[in-house]
């Protein structure tokens, strides 16, 4: 089986009120170059994975079409001489509106990047400032145009759904949208909130109102339905893709295939364990830069747990007789009580050998995931 590269570039243009992820405002041109450095140096020092296949790449962050493509291109052949990288790979990188301009897609395009996993979040201007995304509507719509002008025929949107005063039709108004621009493969996001942003200040104050679970539910299942009628395939709880497009990186998370991380906060999983780096972005640089390890934690994996309830993340659910094949034990045995429940409450099904969530599983999907657990 092939592994997956993942690469984390943590640079933002500025940082969104919702996020709490590992990023860093983009200062000036040499501390970028200083991490670029560090990061190539990481792969390079990268020994237990020499030779291994791989046969997708991942830029993730962070806004990585930030890079210039002389710096993805280094990051690109240190992967390709520490890894055996596949022809025809998933080369996809995370790109934000108004970050990237035609020429550099174009010269992305031709450094093998294949798939754009593309920022949009909403089409509502009001919505944007409200997450501070630092662009508009009008600058997806653009930069959407100009990937398809550059040759990008694989390109997901991320969208979020449940913001601060989103009403039904406003949601609704947005997937009109999305689906008319006619991506290969749509992502949702149901927004989270997070104790140290902005955003999670703005709630507390009173400021802003969160929408209800109920809500959050409502879109969700219009989502569904909106997208089954346009064509998608609900591949997993999240995801929804045109035939034969759904993410091959990201199947490798749900299907536990190894995917070796690299950059500051970036997660490896090699089969068995799981491995993080460090968080801090200054602090990743100089661990790689004095030779060290940027390493900071690795822990053991239930390998059987993970492969129940990520399993049944995917709309083709878990294979009962793979299971016991590979873990030498009887799924329904093994959590005999949880299932048995579940499918009673009607959030699980039996359907030809495969156990899957009901329509109503992927409403209460942490519910039925805390079974596996
Ligand atoms: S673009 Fe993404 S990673 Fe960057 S600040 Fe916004 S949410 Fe965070």
């Amino acid at each position: 089986m092939a592994a997956g590269v993942y690469l984390h570039i943590p640079f933002c243009k500025s940082r969104c009120s919702y996020c709490d992820f590992a990023t860093d405002v983009w200062r000036d041109e040499r501390s970028v170059d200083r991490y670029v450095t560090a990061l190539i140096a990481e792969i390079g020092n990268s020994k237990s994975e020499i030779l291994t296949s791989v046969d997708t790449i991942y830029f993730g962050g962070g806004t990585p079409s930030l890079l210039s493509s002389d710096q993805a291109a280094s990051i690109l052949n240190a992967v390709s001489s520490r890894f055996e990288v596949a022809s025809g790979s998933e080369i996809t990188m995370e790109m934000n509106p108004a970050t990237v301009s035609p020429e550099k897609l174009r010269a992305f395009r031709e450094l093998g990047v294949n798939r754009a996993s593309f920022g949009v979040q909403t089409f509502d201007d009001r919505d944007l400032k409200l997450l501070a995304r630092g662009h508009d509507a009008n600058d997806a719509r653009t930069t959407f145009r100009q990937l398809r002008e550059a040759g990008f025929s694989n390109i997901s949107f991320d969208l979020i759904a449940g913001l601060p005063g989103q009403t039904m039709q406003n949601w609704s108004r947005n997937l009109d949208e999305a689906i008319t621009l006619s991506p290969e493969h749509i992502s949702l996001y149901l927004l989270e909130i997070h104790e140290s942003t902005p955003l999670a200040e703005q709630l507390r104050s009173g400021r802003r109102t969160a929408i209800d679970e109920e809500l959050a539910a409502e879109m969700y299942e219009l989502m569904l339905d909106r997208l089954a009628a346009a064509g998608y395939d609900q591949y997993e709880i999240s995801n929804f893709s045109r035939p034969d497009l759904q993410s091959r990186h990201n199947s490798k998370y749900w299907t536990l295939d190894p995917v070796y991380g690299f950059g500051v906060s970036a997660h490896s999983f090699d089969g068995v364990q799981r491995y993080a780096n460090e968080r801090d972005t200054a602090k990743y640089v100089e661990l790689v830069e004095s030779g060290g390890s940027a390493e900071v934690t690795r822990e053991s994996v239930d390998v059987a747990s993970e492969f129940a309830f990520l399993g049944l993340r995917m709309e083709s659910g878990i294979d009962l007789a793979e299971y016991e094949h590979r873990f030498a034990s009887d799924l329904r045995n093994t959590y005999r009580a949880g299932v048995e429940e579940a499918i009673n409450n009607g959030l699980l099904h039996i359907f030809d050998g495969k156990l899957m969530l009901t329509r109503k599983g992927k409403l209460f999907s942490n519910e039925v995931f805390a079974v596996f657990v």
